[in-house]
Protein backbone atom coordinates (compact mmCIF):
# COMPACT_ATOMS: atom_id res chain seq x y z
CA UNK A 1 0.00 0.00 0.00
CA UNK A 2 1.31 3.40 -0.68
CA UNK A 3 0.90 6.68 1.74
CA UNK A 4 1.05 9.83 1.01
CA UNK A 5 3.80 10.65 3.48
CA UNK A 6 4.25 14.42 4.41
CA UNK A 7 7.34 16.48 2.58
CA UNK A 8 9.76 15.86 5.64
CA UNK A 9 9.16 12.59 6.31
CA UNK A 10 10.74 9.80 3.52
CA UNK A 11 10.22 6.84 4.58
CA UNK A 12 8.49 4.56 7.47
CA UNK A 13 11.27 3.73 9.63
CA UNK A 14 11.32 8.02 9.84
CA UNK A 15 7.85 8.14 10.34
CA UNK A 16 8.59 6.24 13.46
CA UNK A 17 11.53 8.14 15.15
CA UNK A 18 8.95 11.19 14.60
CA UNK A 19 7.04 9.58 16.71
CA UNK A 20 8.95 8.71 19.43
CA UNK A 21 10.39 12.39 19.75
CA UNK A 22 7.13 13.46 20.35
CA UNK A 23 6.44 11.33 23.03
CA UNK A 24 9.62 12.07 24.66
CA UNK A 25 8.80 15.95 24.18
CA UNK A 26 5.63 15.39 25.65
CA UNK A 27 7.00 13.24 28.27
CA UNK A 28 10.01 15.55 29.26
CA UNK A 29 7.30 18.64 28.99
CA UNK A 30 5.33 16.54 31.72
CA UNK A 31 8.40 15.30 33.96
CA UNK A 32 9.41 19.52 34.33
CA UNK A 33 5.67 19.91 35.00
CA UNK A 34 5.96 17.26 38.12
CA UNK A 35 9.12 18.26 39.02
CA UNK A 36 7.90 22.17 38.93
CA UNK A 37 4.73 20.66 41.03
CA UNK A 38 7.09 18.81 43.13
CA UNK A 39 9.24 21.64 43.64
CA UNK A 40 6.88 23.87 44.96
CA UNK A 41 5.75 20.85 47.56
CA UNK A 42 9.10 20.96 49.27
CA UNK A 43 9.85 24.50 49.02
CA UNK A 44 6.23 24.98 50.53
CA UNK A 45 7.43 22.77 52.97
CA UNK A 46 9.99 25.08 53.79
CA UNK A 47 7.56 27.96 54.45
CA UNK A 48 8.24 31.00 52.91
CA UNK A 49 12.24 30.42 53.48
CA UNK A 50 13.41 29.69 50.50
CA UNK A 51 16.40 31.94 48.89
CA UNK A 52 18.68 31.68 46.13
CA UNK A 53 22.03 31.30 48.81
CA UNK A 54 22.06 30.17 51.90
CA UNK A 55 25.19 32.01 53.16
CA UNK A 56 26.61 29.66 56.54
CA UNK A 57 29.28 32.47 58.63
CA UNK A 58 28.65 35.46 59.27
CA UNK A 59 31.91 36.79 59.80
CA UNK A 60 33.82 39.30 57.19
CA UNK A 61 33.89 36.37 54.26
CA UNK A 62 29.61 36.03 54.77
CA UNK A 63 28.90 39.33 55.15
CA UNK A 64 31.25 40.32 51.83
CA UNK A 65 29.48 37.43 50.00
CA UNK A 66 25.89 39.21 51.41
CA UNK A 67 26.89 42.23 50.48
CA UNK A 68 27.79 40.72 46.97
CA UNK A 69 24.29 39.02 46.25
CA UNK A 70 22.90 42.73 47.79
CA UNK A 71 24.33 43.72 44.38
CA UNK A 72 23.42 42.07 42.07
CA UNK A 73 19.53 42.10 43.97
CA UNK A 74 19.41 38.47 44.41
CA UNK A 75 18.21 36.69 47.39
CA UNK A 76 20.34 34.96 50.23
CA UNK A 77 20.47 34.49 54.24
CA UNK A 78 23.29 34.69 56.56
CA UNK A 79 23.78 32.86 59.26
CA UNK A 80 25.59 34.72 61.79
CA UNK A 81 26.94 31.55 64.06
CA UNK A 82 27.93 31.79 67.81
CA UNK A 83 30.70 34.82 66.80
CA UNK A 84 28.62 36.93 65.06
CA UNK A 85 31.31 38.94 63.00
CA UNK A 86 34.34 36.48 63.17
CA UNK A 87 37.52 36.69 64.29
CA UNK A 88 37.75 40.57 63.50
CA UNK A 89 35.19 41.57 66.33
CA UNK A 90 39.05 41.35 68.10
CA UNK A 91 40.58 43.21 66.04
CA UNK A 92 42.27 46.60 67.95
CA UNK A 93 42.84 48.83 64.43
CA UNK A 94 41.90 47.63 60.84
CA UNK A 95 44.75 49.56 58.63
CA UNK A 96 45.14 47.16 55.74
CA UNK A 97 42.28 47.83 53.87
CA UNK A 98 42.61 49.93 50.73
CA UNK A 99 40.33 52.32 50.82
CA UNK A 100 39.23 52.08 54.12
CA UNK A 101 40.52 54.79 56.89
CA UNK A 102 42.16 52.93 60.23
CA UNK A 103 39.06 51.79 62.59
CA UNK A 104 38.23 49.04 65.22
CA UNK A 105 37.16 45.27 63.95
CA UNK A 106 33.69 45.82 65.18
CA UNK A 107 32.94 49.11 63.58
CA UNK A 108 34.00 47.71 59.68
CA UNK A 109 31.93 45.13 60.94
CA UNK A 110 29.15 47.19 61.85
CA UNK A 111 28.92 49.36 58.75
CA UNK A 112 28.66 45.68 56.66
CA UNK A 113 25.72 44.43 58.58
CA UNK A 114 24.25 48.01 58.33
CA UNK A 115 24.81 48.10 54.51
CA UNK A 116 23.03 44.27 53.92
CA UNK A 117 20.51 45.47 56.53
CA UNK A 118 19.09 48.33 54.20
CA UNK A 119 18.50 45.28 51.58
CA UNK A 120 15.44 44.08 50.59
CA UNK A 121 16.79 40.78 49.68
CA UNK A 122 19.51 39.69 51.74
CA UNK A 123 18.47 38.68 55.33
CA UNK A 124 20.38 38.58 57.99
CA UNK A 125 19.94 35.66 61.16
CA UNK A 126 21.45 35.58 64.49
CA UNK A 127 21.54 31.77 64.65
CA UNK A 128 23.71 28.57 64.06
CA UNK A 129 23.23 26.32 61.49
CA UNK A 130 23.38 22.66 62.92
CA UNK A 131 22.74 20.43 60.05
CA UNK A 132 22.64 20.59 55.94
CA UNK A 133 21.15 17.92 53.68
CA UNK A 134 20.39 17.15 50.16
CA UNK A 135 16.36 16.98 49.41
CA UNK A 136 16.16 15.10 46.06
CA UNK A 137 12.28 14.33 46.38
CA UNK A 138 11.14 16.31 43.83
CA UNK A 139 14.18 15.76 41.08
CA UNK A 140 15.87 18.64 41.36
CA UNK A 141 19.19 19.46 43.78
CA UNK A 142 18.13 21.39 46.72
CA UNK A 143 19.94 22.24 49.70
CA UNK A 144 18.24 21.96 53.25
CA UNK A 145 20.00 23.95 56.18
CA UNK A 146 18.14 23.50 59.50
CA UNK A 147 19.44 25.72 62.39
CA UNK A 148 19.82 25.78 66.31
CA UNK A 149 16.56 27.58 66.73
CA UNK A 150 14.24 24.44 64.68
CA UNK A 151 14.39 26.58 61.53
CA UNK A 152 14.74 24.96 58.06
CA UNK A 153 15.57 27.15 55.00
CA UNK A 154 16.35 25.92 51.82
CA UNK A 155 18.01 27.47 48.51
CA UNK A 156 19.55 25.73 45.60
CA UNK A 157 23.04 26.93 46.40
CA UNK A 158 25.37 27.50 49.45
CA UNK A 159 27.96 29.47 50.66
CA UNK A 160 30.40 27.82 53.22
CA UNK A 161 32.13 30.90 55.36
CA UNK A 162 32.95 29.24 58.63
CA UNK A 163 36.43 30.85 58.98
CA UNK A 164 38.76 29.49 61.53
CA UNK A 165 40.49 30.02 64.71
CA UNK A 166 44.14 30.82 65.73
CA UNK A 167 45.31 28.34 67.88
CA UNK A 168 46.83 29.24 71.34
CA UNK A 169 49.42 28.28 73.65
CA UNK A 170 46.74 27.70 76.20
CA UNK A 171 49.04 28.51 79.70
CA UNK A 172 48.47 30.14 82.11
CA UNK A 173 47.78 34.18 82.11
CA UNK A 174 47.38 34.02 78.35
CA UNK A 175 43.54 34.56 78.15
CA UNK A 176 44.25 37.93 80.17
CA UNK A 177 46.79 39.37 77.76
CA UNK A 178 45.05 37.66 74.34
CA UNK A 179 44.23 41.52 71.72
CA UNK A 180 46.02 43.27 74.58
CA UNK A 181 49.97 42.07 74.64
CA UNK A 182 48.71 39.09 72.55
CA UNK A 183 48.21 38.88 68.74
CA UNK A 184 48.18 36.01 66.38
CA UNK A 185 47.77 38.25 63.30
CA UNK A 186 51.15 39.97 62.65
CA UNK A 187 50.16 42.01 59.52
CA UNK A 188 46.95 42.78 61.21
CA UNK A 189 48.62 44.33 64.92
CA UNK A 190 52.08 44.42 64.19
CA UNK A 191 51.78 48.16 64.08
CA UNK A 192 51.00 48.42 67.85
CA UNK A 193 53.99 45.91 68.52
CA UNK A 194 57.09 47.75 71.10
CA UNK A 195 59.81 47.30 73.29
CA UNK A 196 60.73 43.05 73.41
CA UNK A 197 58.92 41.63 71.00
CA UNK A 198 58.47 37.45 71.00
CA UNK A 199 57.09 35.24 68.14
CA UNK A 200 56.38 31.81 68.93
CA UNK A 201 56.20 29.11 66.14
CA UNK A 202 59.00 27.94 63.17
CA UNK A 203 56.98 27.23 60.46
CA UNK A 204 56.76 29.59 57.27
CA UNK A 205 54.44 31.58 58.93
CA UNK A 206 56.28 32.74 62.44
CA UNK A 207 58.91 34.01 59.43
CA UNK A 208 56.91 35.52 57.61
CA UNK A 209 55.74 37.35 61.26
CA UNK A 210 58.93 38.15 61.92
CA UNK A 211 59.88 39.89 58.64
CA UNK A 212 57.05 42.07 59.36
CA UNK A 213 57.46 42.89 62.85
CA UNK A 214 61.07 44.83 62.27
CA UNK A 215 58.79 47.24 60.08
CA UNK A 216 57.81 48.27 63.10
CA UNK A 217 60.77 47.21 65.96
CA UNK A 218 64.17 47.11 65.76
CA UNK A 219 64.80 43.59 66.80
CA UNK A 220 62.59 40.01 67.68
CA UNK A 221 63.02 37.47 69.31
CA UNK A 222 61.80 33.77 67.90
CA UNK A 223 61.07 31.39 70.58
CA UNK A 224 61.06 27.47 68.67
CA UNK A 225 60.02 24.51 70.89
CA UNK A 226 61.94 21.71 68.66
CA UNK A 227 65.66 22.10 68.50
CA UNK A 228 64.91 23.07 64.32
CA UNK A 229 62.79 25.42 62.33
CA UNK A 230 59.95 23.58 60.48
CA UNK A 231 60.07 26.64 57.90
CA UNK A 232 61.29 26.52 54.01
CA UNK A 233 65.27 26.56 53.67
CA UNK A 234 64.56 29.31 51.42
CA UNK A 235 62.79 31.06 54.45
CA UNK A 236 65.57 30.27 56.99
CA UNK A 237 68.08 31.39 54.76
CA UNK A 238 66.42 34.90 54.91
CA UNK A 239 66.35 35.20 58.45
CA UNK A 240 69.52 33.25 59.60
CA UNK A 241 71.94 36.24 59.08
CA UNK A 242 69.88 39.15 60.10
CA UNK A 243 71.18 40.29 62.96
CA UNK A 244 68.28 41.70 64.26
CA UNK A 245 66.74 38.42 64.75
CA UNK A 246 67.45 36.41 67.63
CA UNK A 247 66.07 32.38 67.53
CA UNK A 248 66.24 30.53 70.55
CA UNK A 249 65.57 26.54 70.38
CA UNK A 250 64.07 24.30 72.72
CA UNK A 251 61.92 27.10 74.47
CA UNK A 252 58.55 26.61 75.55
CA UNK A 253 56.02 29.39 77.48
CA UNK A 254 54.80 28.25 80.09
CA UNK A 255 53.13 31.17 81.74
CA UNK A 256 52.59 35.05 81.10
CA UNK A 257 52.35 37.35 83.63
CA UNK A 258 51.72 41.03 83.63
CA UNK A 259 49.53 43.42 86.06
CA UNK A 260 45.87 42.77 84.17
CA UNK A 261 46.33 45.17 82.01
CA UNK A 262 49.60 44.66 79.78
CA UNK A 263 51.96 41.33 80.08
CA UNK A 264 55.40 42.07 81.45
CA UNK A 265 57.38 38.58 81.36
CA UNK A 266 57.16 35.35 80.27
CA UNK A 267 58.06 32.21 82.21
CA UNK A 268 60.39 29.62 79.75
CA UNK A 269 60.99 26.24 80.05
CA UNK A 270 63.89 25.17 78.37
CA UNK A 271 66.31 22.34 78.38
CA UNK A 272 68.32 24.11 81.35
CA UNK A 273 65.47 24.89 83.66
CA UNK A 274 62.73 27.70 84.07
CA UNK A 275 63.91 31.19 82.85
CA UNK A 276 61.67 34.77 83.15
CA UNK A 277 62.10 37.09 80.63
CA UNK A 278 60.65 40.65 80.04
CA UNK A 279 58.25 40.83 77.37
CA UNK A 280 55.74 43.78 75.99
CA UNK A 281 54.28 41.35 73.03
CA UNK A 282 53.73 38.20 72.12
CA UNK A 283 52.99 36.76 68.22
CA UNK A 284 51.65 33.51 67.77
CA UNK A 285 51.77 32.01 65.38
CA UNK A 286 51.50 28.17 66.14
CA UNK A 287 48.86 27.03 63.71
CA UNK A 288 45.23 27.53 62.87
CA UNK A 289 42.34 25.75 62.98
CA UNK A 290 39.52 26.01 60.29
CA UNK A 291 36.14 25.24 61.64
CA UNK A 292 35.19 22.65 59.52
CA UNK A 293 34.66 20.15 62.23
CA UNK A 294 30.70 19.58 61.67
CA UNK A 295 29.61 16.29 60.72
CA UNK A 296 27.17 17.79 58.30
CA UNK A 297 30.51 19.62 56.77
CA UNK A 298 32.20 16.58 56.56
CA UNK A 299 29.50 14.61 54.69
CA UNK A 300 29.15 16.77 51.66
CA UNK A 301 32.46 18.08 51.27
CA UNK A 302 36.07 17.34 51.20
CA UNK A 303 39.07 19.08 53.12
CA UNK A 304 42.45 18.85 52.84
CA UNK A 305 44.51 16.92 55.65
CA UNK A 306 43.71 20.13 57.84
CA UNK A 307 40.73 20.60 57.72
CA UNK A 308 40.27 23.37 55.21
CA UNK A 309 37.80 23.22 52.40
CA UNK A 310 39.00 22.25 49.18
CA UNK A 311 37.76 24.51 46.29
CA UNK A 312 38.33 24.80 42.74
CA UNK A 313 39.26 28.19 41.02
CA UNK A 314 35.36 29.05 41.65
CA UNK A 315 35.32 28.39 44.72
CA UNK A 316 33.21 25.69 44.07
CA UNK A 317 33.32 22.42 46.48
CA UNK A 318 33.62 18.77 45.29
CA UNK A 319 29.63 19.15 46.26
CA UNK A 320 28.31 20.92 42.67
CA UNK A 321 25.73 24.20 44.65
CA UNK A 322 28.31 24.36 47.62
CA UNK A 323 30.72 27.07 47.37
CA UNK A 324 33.10 27.91 50.37
CA UNK A 325 34.39 31.39 51.17
CA UNK A 326 37.02 32.84 53.48
CA UNK A 327 39.75 31.24 55.97
CA UNK A 328 37.92 28.23 55.59
CA UNK A 329 38.93 27.56 52.34
CA UNK A 330 42.42 29.30 52.17
CA UNK A 331 45.44 26.63 53.49
CA UNK A 332 47.87 29.31 53.05
CA UNK A 333 47.68 31.47 56.81
CA UNK A 334 49.80 34.01 55.01
CA UNK A 335 46.65 34.73 53.02
CA UNK A 336 44.49 35.15 56.23
CA UNK A 337 43.94 39.02 55.62
CA UNK A 338 40.89 40.81 54.82
CA UNK A 339 41.71 41.79 51.20
CA UNK A 340 42.04 38.05 50.45
CA UNK A 341 38.82 36.87 52.29
CA UNK A 342 36.77 39.33 50.26
CA UNK A 343 38.19 38.15 47.10
CA UNK A 344 37.51 34.51 47.43
CA UNK A 345 34.01 35.60 49.03
CA UNK A 346 32.73 38.18 46.29
CA UNK A 347 33.92 35.32 43.96
CA UNK A 348 32.00 32.47 45.70
CA UNK A 349 28.49 34.79 45.71
CA UNK A 350 28.71 35.55 41.78
CA UNK A 351 29.72 31.54 41.08
CA UNK A 352 26.79 30.72 43.37
CA UNK A 353 24.46 32.95 41.85
CA UNK A 354 25.27 31.62 38.29
CA UNK A 355 25.19 27.53 39.39
CA UNK A 356 21.33 29.06 40.61
CA UNK A 357 20.47 30.39 37.21
CA UNK A 358 21.81 27.36 35.41
CA UNK A 359 19.51 25.64 38.27
CA UNK A 360 16.17 27.75 37.21
CA UNK A 361 17.16 27.21 33.43
CA UNK A 362 16.67 23.83 33.52
CA UNK A 363 13.13 24.27 33.73
CA UNK A 364 11.69 26.78 31.78
CA UNK A 365 9.27 29.18 34.20
CA UNK A 366 10.37 28.10 37.41
CA UNK A 367 12.51 31.42 37.93
CA UNK A 368 9.69 33.10 37.29
CA UNK A 369 7.13 30.68 39.29
CA UNK A 370 9.52 31.95 42.63
CA UNK A 371 10.31 35.26 41.71
CA UNK A 372 6.78 37.03 43.54
CA UNK A 373 6.96 34.35 46.82
CA UNK A 374 10.99 35.58 47.16
CA UNK A 375 9.98 39.31 46.32
CA UNK A 376 7.23 39.25 48.67
CA UNK A 377 8.79 37.80 51.32
CA UNK A 378 12.24 40.12 51.41
CA UNK A 379 9.82 42.81 51.08
CA UNK A 380 7.71 41.25 54.54
CA UNK A 381 10.95 41.20 56.40
CA UNK A 382 12.57 44.41 55.03
CA UNK A 383 9.06 45.88 56.55
CA UNK A 384 7.79 47.68 52.90
CA UNK A 385 4.14 47.55 53.24
CA UNK A 386 3.63 48.04 49.41
CA UNK A 387 3.24 45.09 46.59
CA UNK A 388 5.58 46.27 43.94
CA UNK A 389 3.89 46.26 40.34
CA UNK A 390 6.85 44.70 38.44
CA UNK A 391 8.77 41.92 40.07
CA UNK A 392 12.16 43.00 40.02
CA UNK A 393 14.39 42.78 36.24
CA UNK A 394 16.51 41.18 37.75
CA UNK A 395 14.52 37.81 38.86
C1 LIG B 1 42.65 39.56 66.57
C2 LIG B 1 42.60 39.58 65.07
C3 LIG B 1 42.85 40.75 64.41
C4 LIG B 1 42.81 40.81 63.02
N1 LIG B 1 43.05 41.99 62.39
C5 LIG B 1 43.06 42.03 61.04
C6 LIG B 1 43.37 43.26 60.36
O1 LIG B 1 43.62 44.28 60.97
N2 LIG B 1 43.39 43.21 59.01
C7 LIG B 1 43.17 42.07 58.30
O2 LIG B 1 43.22 42.11 57.06
N3 LIG B 1 42.84 40.91 58.92
C8 LIG B 1 42.79 40.87 60.26
N4 LIG B 1 42.54 39.69 60.90
C9 LIG B 1 42.21 38.51 60.09
C10 LIG B 1 40.71 38.57 59.72
O3 LIG B 1 39.95 38.88 60.84
C11 LIG B 1 40.29 37.21 59.17
O4 LIG B 1 41.04 36.96 58.00
C12 LIG B 1 38.79 37.20 58.84
O5 LIG B 1 38.04 37.43 60.00
C13 LIG B 1 38.40 35.84 58.27
O6 LIG B 1 37.05 35.95 57.91
P1 LIG B 1 36.10 34.67 57.73
O7 LIG B 1 34.73 35.23 57.55
O8 LIG B 1 36.67 33.80 56.70
O9 LIG B 1 36.17 33.85 59.09
P2 LIG B 1 35.78 34.28 60.65
O10 LIG B 1 36.16 35.67 60.85
O11 LIG B 1 36.45 33.22 61.41
O12 LIG B 1 34.22 34.12 60.66
C14 LIG B 1 33.59 32.87 60.70
C15 LIG B 1 32.11 33.07 60.95
O13 LIG B 1 31.46 31.81 60.76
C16 LIG B 1 30.48 31.67 61.76
N5 LIG B 1 30.15 30.25 61.90
C17 LIG B 1 30.95 29.22 62.21
N6 LIG B 1 30.24 28.10 62.30
C18 LIG B 1 28.96 28.41 62.02
C19 LIG B 1 27.74 27.68 61.95
N7 LIG B 1 27.68 26.39 62.20
N8 LIG B 1 26.60 28.34 61.65
C20 LIG B 1 26.62 29.67 61.37
N9 LIG B 1 27.75 30.40 61.42
C21 LIG B 1 28.90 29.78 61.75
C22 LIG B 1 31.10 32.30 62.99
O14 LIG B 1 30.12 32.66 63.94
C23 LIG B 1 31.76 33.53 62.37
O15 LIG B 1 30.83 34.57 62.30
C24 LIG B 1 42.55 39.62 62.29
C25 LIG B 1 42.31 38.42 62.96
C26 LIG B 1 42.34 38.41 64.33
C27 LIG B 1 42.07 37.11 65.05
Amino acid sequence: MKLNLPLYVNSWSQLFLWFIALICTAACSAERGNVQDRLSEVISACGDRFVDVIIVGGGPAGLAAGRKVVSLRRSAVIFMGDVPGGQLIGSVLVDNVPGVPGQPGWQLIESEEACIKKSETVHIEYDIVVDLAIDRSSGKKLFIVTTKEGDAWCAPAIILATGGTAKFLEVPGEADYVNKSIFTCASCDGSLARGNVFVVGGGDASIDALMTLLNYVPHCTLLVRKHALRASAALQERIRHNGHITIRYGVEVVEVKGDGERMHQLLLKTDHGFELVDADYLFLSIGHRPTTDYPWLRLLVACDRQGYIGVDCHQQTSCAGIFAAGEVAMPFVEEHQLVYVYGTSTRAAKQALDYCDRWYEEIPGLKESLAPRLYQRQRRLSGLQTAPNQYDPLY
